[in-house]
């Protein structure tokens, strides 16, 4: 890390706005700014975790609860069809924002492998 805070600790910061579908003491949930799909909401630890890769086995109870934020988040938006969760890790992995964030993609059906 290099000290700056990245865009995501600004919207956790409330520094810059972003559109919040849910919020709890642990994480955070909003809609991402540039959709993949018709729905497409990043759940984010409130503590810096720059990427999956930086977790830690104290870290497990967390990780569990970001993961059933997600399905909250899928079922308070309705999607009762179905959905991706998503954890772009690490440069090759196509990470672009150095705070873990969980993908939550779904409205529209879809394609397997991803690119
Ligand atoms: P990654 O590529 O790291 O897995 O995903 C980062 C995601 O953050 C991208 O889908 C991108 O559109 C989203 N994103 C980047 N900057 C912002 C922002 O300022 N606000 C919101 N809401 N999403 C952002």
């Amino acid at each position: 890390m290099t000290g700056e805070k990245t865009i995501f600790k600004k919207i956790i910061d409330q520094e810059i706005p972003a559109e919040i579908i849910y919020e709890d003491e642990l994480c955070l949930a909003f809609k991402d700014v540039n959709p993949q799909a018709p729905t497409h909401v990043l759940v984010i630890p409130k503590r810096e975790i720059p990427s999956m890769a930086h977790l830690k086995s104290e870290d497990q109870e967390l990780v569990g609860h970001l993961i059933l934020t997600v399905g909250e988040v899928a079922k308070i938006l309705g999607l009762e069809n179905g959905y991706r969760m998503i954890v772009n890790t690490g440069t090759e992995g196509g990470q672009t924002v150095d705070h873990l964030h969980l993908h939550l993609l779904g409205g529209r059906a879809m394609s397997w492998p991803p690119g």
